[in-house]
């Protein structure tokens, strides 16, 4: 993990030590879970919105790595199978792959 940004704190001794900073959305993300209260809970609600990504549509991997199908399923498809359905994806490859995709 590389940390871009540390800050210095100071501890319950006065030491001080550098902290990493842990970024803005795990701070947010953080701070809304941690909060037990309501008004700040509103107030970090403005910042945190579930919405599908329009490129991948929730994959999370570019379209360049989405383009590539084996028998039909990319790699979040076939990431997203239950391992009896995987399992079963994997033993029908060979039948579906020809002598030089197999390689
Ligand atoms: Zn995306």
């Amino acid at each position: 993990m590389v940390y871009i940004i540390s800050k210095r704190e100071i501890n319950w001794n006065g030491f001080i030590y550098e902290k990493a900073y842990e970024g803005v959305i795990p701070n947010l993300e953080r701070r809304f879970r941690e909060s037990e209260s309501d008004s700040k809970k509103d107030e970090l609600s403005q910042y945190l919105t579930e919405k599908t990504c329009s490129t991948c549509h929730g994959k999370r991997l570019n379209i360049q790595a989405l383009c590539i199908k084996i028998n039909n399923c990319d790699i979040m498809d076939v990431c997203d199978m239950s391992i009896d359905d995987s399992y079963q994806w994997f033993v029908n490859l060979p039948q579906v792959l020809d002598k030089k995709e197999s390689i």
